[in-house]
C-alpha cells in the first residue's frame, strides 16, 4: 500500500551559524539556529517520512536534549528515517519539498540539495524534487527572521497481514 506524510519546519536566523540547506552549506550573512545543523530542509522531509509510516516525529527519534547528537548532519537523520521505512520492510516512492525563504537565492544549490537527500534516502534524484518561494516579504519569514519548509513524502509499505 501507498501511504503519505506531511513535514513542516522552521528554524530562525542566528549570526555566527554555518547555513545549511540540503545538506550544502550556503555562503549567507546568517546561519539557522538549532541543536544539530538546522538543515530546515531535511528536517521538514525527514518528518514527512516518519509520518507516512506512523513513526512519530524526528523529535522523538532525535531529541534535542540529546548531547550525542549536538552539532549532527541532519542528511544522518533522514538517512535513519530511511532505515525505519526499509525496517518495516517498505521503501520511499519519492520525496517532494519547498523552501520559504526571501533570501539567499536557492536555485543555484537545488542541484547539490537533490544528490544529498537522495543519496541519503537512498533514491534516484529524478524523485526528489526541491523548490523555492519568498513569501512575498510578509510575516516571519517576509522579514527574514528564519527559514520554512514544507514536505511530503510517498512511501510503500507491505499490506498489513
Ligand atoms: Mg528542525
Amino acid at each position: 500500500m501507498t501511504l503519505s506524510g506531511i513535514g513542516y519546519d522552521v528554524h530562525r536566523f542566528a549570526t555566527d551559524r554555518p547555513l545549511i540547506l540540503g545538506g550544502v552549506e550556503i555562503p549567507h550573512t546568517h546561519g539557522l539556529d538549532g541543536h544539530s545543523d538546522a538543515d530546515v530542509l531535511v528536517h521538514a522531509i525527514a518528518d514527512a517520512v516518519l509520518g507516512a509510516i506512523g513513526e512519530r516525529d524526528i523529535g522523538f527519534h532525535f531529541p534535542n536534549t540529546d548531547e550525542s547528537i549536538r552539532g549532527i548532519s541532519s542528511l544522518e537523520i533522514l538517512s535513519k528515517a530511511a532505515a525505519l521505512v526499509r525496517a518495516q520492510g517498505g521503501r520511499v516512492l519519492n520525496i517532494d519539498a519547498t523552501l520559504i525563504a526571501e533570501a539567499p537565492k536557492i536555485m543555484p544549490h537545488v542541484a547539490a540539495m537533490r544528490a544529498n537527500i537522495a543519496a541519503a534516502i537512498g533514491l534516484p534524484v529524478a524523485r526528489i524534487g526541491v523548490k523555492a518561494t519568498t513569501n512575498e516579504r510578509m510575516g516571519f519569514v517576509g522579514r527574514s527572521e528564519g527559514i520554512a519548509a514544507l514536505a511530503v513524502a510517498s512511501v510503500e509499505l507491505p499490506e498489513p497481514a
